[in-house]
């Protein structure tokens, strides 16, 4: 049987031969590799400072930190995330404000968020949701408006870029991309995104005091030039080695060559999908471009939460790695005992939730991988759903004669 996982870090000899370089060489932390990876994330985003840390969550965690939030203080978010995007807000014991997303997009709503504004509100933070940019020109206004900080969890979404309009320049509409938006952005390395140093991190800003304070809290909160065991802060070790930064600087060579190969996969199973009506295929936006972090189709809306997980299983029952992207922020259990969320409380995240299925997603991915994933999902989906109309019918009492759907 075919064996396809979700998804598949995409390294090559370059990777090791900077690796070597730097085991053959002395300094393995906060060398010059470190230098290196950080200023070419920051011209390839197009912000002034990038400061490596050693995930994405850390990242997060400083970008708050670095703007003073703390208890008593509100930041708008969204509940369909990676559980990061908001547990950095509690970190500081601040409280996350949960703002329902959009049907089609699945990133927050920017149409709902003036309306949790309120005078503990300190930053808006959107997360571009697998890859695809939140309405940045609709939340920079909003926060601008309210004297917000924006904070961006770019996590899932290096490269990806929005058109927005500039008028001190001609032409007005130039493409930015995300993460450079608002006052700072984080992005994650982990193997399973665009790209990876192993584990690590960054945060990205044009601010100057707020890359040096987030230089500053990773290295236990030593200052540029204080002696090694002075610290002028509460800081943490969030340093990111030589050795990932190595990986990082090869990867970021290859980053523009991941992307396009990620985007003729995509476009592959778009291609697919579109011809089958139980699925609806990912969002496209004329307005920016999406960097591919997964592929996260949706069912109709025909179809529950037990459908879905019926569906994942049976394709994981053919060799299919698959997931359920995501379960909802507010309905995790911790966030359930300590705030008390109901499951009505967030209902598009929650609707949009309970139908996605993550489909095997890689640089590598092959077509015939893509052409087989896609075959089977067919298959599975519809089996089920004639086998649904089946038992209604036969709850019913009619007689049919269809055949079940288990082989
Ligand atoms: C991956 C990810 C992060 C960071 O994850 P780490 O594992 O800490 O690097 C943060 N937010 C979102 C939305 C993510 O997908």
């Amino acid at each position: 049987m075919l064996k396809i996982p979700l998804s598949h870090p995409y390294l090559t000899s370059l990777e090791k031969k900077l690796v070597l370089q730097v085991l053959d060489g002395a300094q393995l932390s906060l060398g010059p590799c470190l230098e290196e990876f950080e200023h070419r994330l920051a011209e390839y985003v197009g912000s002034k400072y990038a400061v490596a840390v050693n995930s994405g969550t850390s990242a997060l965690h400083l970008c708050i930190r670095s703007l003073n939030i703390r208890e008593g203080d509100e930041v708008i978010t969204t509940p369909f995330s990676f559980i990061a995007s908001a547990n950095c807000i509690l970190y500081e014991k601040a409280r996350p404000v949960f703002v329902d997303i959009d049907p089609e997009t699945f990133n927050i709503d920017p149409a709902k968020i003036e309306e949790k504004i309120n005078s503990k509100t300190r930053a808006i933070l959107p997360v571009h949701v697998f890859g695809l940019p939140c309405d940045m020109a609709r939340i920079q206004l909003i926060a601008g408006q309210h004297n917000l900080f924006v904070i961006e969890d770019a996590c899932e979404a290096l490269g990806a870029k929005c058109l927005l309009r500039d008028p001190a320049k001609i032409p007005p509409l130039h493409y930015h991309k995300v993460g450079a938006i608002g006052n700072c952005g984080a992005f994650g390395f982990y193997p399973n995104k665009q790209m990876t140093t192993g584990e690590g991190g960054a945060v990205v800003t044009d601010d100057k005091r707020i890359a040096a304070s987030c230089r500053s809290l990773r290295n236990q909160g030593r200052s540029e030039n204080s002696a090694w065991l002075e610290h002028i802060q509460l800081g943490y070790n969030y340093r990111l080695s030589d050795i990932n930064c190595a990986i990082g600087i090869a990867q970021l060579q290859k980053l523009p060559t991941i992307l396009t190969l990620r985007e003729k996969v995509a476009h592959c199973y778009n291609q697919r999908l579109a011809l089958l009506d139980e699925i609806i295929a990912p969002f496209q936006s004329f307005s920016c471009r999406r960097s591919w972090f997964v592929y996260v189709c949706r069912l109709s809306d025909d179809f529950n939460a037990n459908d879905r997980n019926h569906i994942l299983q049976q394709l994981r029952a053919c060799g299919i790695a698959c997931r359920d992207y995501f379960p909802p922020i507010h309905l995790q259990p911790f966030y359930v005992r300590m705030f008390g969320y109901k499951k009505g409380d967030f209902p598009i995240a929650k609707h949009v939730a309970e139908r996605t299925i993550a489909l095997p997603f890689f640089t590598s991915m092959t077509e015939e991988q893509v052409d087989y994933v896609c075959y089977k999902l067919r298959r599975i989906v519809q089996k089920y759903k004639s086998e649904r109309v089946t038992s209604k019918a036969r709850r019913n009492g009619q007689k049919l004669h269809h055949p079940s759907y288990i082989e």
